[in-house]
């Protein structure tokens, strides 16, 4: 299959292409078809099965078609995957101009505000310092968000984020779609699903 009968519009295959993205990943095939019915998903999947593009293809489509400010926002685990991620949105998105913030610990929290300031369409950040944001900069609200991503739940219940993602669901509206990825389905990745998503397909890579 081609991104285009997967329904990917022409300036994403474009994008796609100039990636060197010619043929979707197993990955991919399976989630951009339900990601664009409106299904919420669950995604059993590893770093380098191409799991970012699967949901980021998708709410660029969306975001394309009815563009605001903090449309997604994307929960990872680490500062490390949580840049790669937020590259893979703006290289694809960097034609259609998307702009994209990365909310991580060990950063200024000033040079984070100057960059919220600009009101991107697209928030990747680790759960602490987003609460961070979300308590402290002013103008900055995940209250019209339309996409949450939980990518790497497993590593994210993990590491004691639990609170801090609690308290961003607090605040987001629960009319959204939201996207789980993980490795590994533990009970807690199970409990967290359970909470966040609304009848949710689940893929394998
Ligand atoms: P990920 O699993 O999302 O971390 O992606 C792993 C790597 O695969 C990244 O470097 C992506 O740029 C690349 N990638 C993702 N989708 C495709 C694709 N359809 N064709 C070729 N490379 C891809």
């Amino acid at each position: 299959k081609t991104f285009k009968e997967l329904g990917i519009c022409d300036q994403l295959v474009d994008a796609c292409k100039t990636r060197g993205w010619l043929k979707p990943t197993r990955i991919q095939v399976e989630a951009i078809p339900l990601a664009l019915e409106g299904k919420d998903l669950i995604g059993l999947a590893q770093t380098g099965s191409g799991k970012t593009g699967a949901f980021a293809l998708p709410i660029l489509q969306a975001l394309l078609d009815s563009p605001q400010p903090f449309f997604a926002c994307v929960l990872s685990p680490t500062r490390e995957l949580a840049i790669q991620i937020a590259e893979q949105f703006s290289n694809l998105g960097s034609d259609i101009g998307v702009r994209c913030a990365v909310l991580v610990g060990g950063v200024d929290m000033v040079q984070q505000t100057l960059i919220l300031a600009k009101q991107p369409h697209i928030v990747v950040g680790t759960p602490g310092r987003l609460v961070d944001h979300l308590s402290n900069t002013k103008g900055f609200s995940l209250r019209k968000l339309k996409y949450l991503v939980l990518d790497e739940a497993d590593r994210l219940l993990n590491d004691d984020f639990e609170k801090a993602i609690d308290e961003i669901l607090n605040v987001i509206p629960r009319e959204r779609r939201t996207y789980l990825f993980s490795a590994t389905m533990t009970k807690k990745v199970k409990k967290l699903q359970r909470a966040c998503l609304r009848n949710p397909v689940k893929i394998e890579a």
